[in-house]
């Protein structure tokens, strides 16, 4: 019988990124996985992923930093939070593959082939610029920038929500847009490319 086997380097490793999503609020429990197995036995969607939450949490805690951003757990991942409720020393799994999309997206590490990695980029870069997000828009750009001819298949649909006012196409924005800009930035979470849009 063949194996398929990854050999693994050291030289691969990042020492300081198990730290790193360690450092984030709630994600500081991660040493504490005793790679039970229970996080990937109760994921509905383990089956699809390419390595399964436990893994996910063994990658990041050793340090292979590019082999957990890169994986596309991080975009099956439904946020049901079942691995979180169940896991027996109370690591926040959820939130800790959270905090590995959001780095991945930043890094540019997110697979180009899914289209969920777009619609966060493109959901943080509108709330950025008008503090909202145009439902139509959204959907225009996720299109647009994954799979534009699917959008001739769901037109029916989008014009089915255009007529009970769910699909407005006059680009919305939040009273206190502005501030909410200024709060990313401070933080360094705005989307590059965005200033100028939002302070238009
Ligand atoms: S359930 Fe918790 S302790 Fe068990 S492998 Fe998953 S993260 Fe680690
Ligand atoms: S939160 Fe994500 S990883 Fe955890 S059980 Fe649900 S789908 Fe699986």
């Amino acid at each position: 019988m063949k194996l398929d086997r990854t050999i693994r380097l050291e030289g691969d490793r990042d020492p300081n990124f198990a730290r790193q999503v360690m450092a984030i609020p709630g994600c500081e429990r991660l040493k504490d996985c005793i790679q039970c197995g229970t996080c990937s036995g109760v994921c509905p969607l383990s089956l699809y992923m390419d390595h399964g939450p436990r893994q996910v949490m063994a990658l990041a805690r050793a340090g292979f930093r590019e082999e957990a951003l890169r994986s596309r757990t991080l975009w099956l991942c439904a946020s049901c939070y079942a691995c979180t409720t169940e896991c027996p020393r109370q690591i926040r799994i959820t939130d800790i593959l959270y905090e590995l999309k959001q780095r991945a997206i930043r890094e540019g590490l997110a697979p180009r082939t899914l289209p969920t990695p777009t619609l966060a980029r493109e959901f943080a870069a509108m709330v950025s610029r008008r503090g909202r997000v145009t439902e139509s828009e959204l959907v225009m750009r996720l299109y647009w920038k994954t799979d534009w001819l699917a959008a001739l298949g769901n037109w029916r649909l989008g014009l089915g929500l255009m007529k009970r006012g769910r699909f407005p196409l006059r680009p919305e924005r939040a009273a206190g847009a502005a501030e909410l800009r200024r709060m990313l930035e401070d933080r360094g979470e705005a989307e590059e490319g965005t200033k100028e849009v939002a302070r238009s």
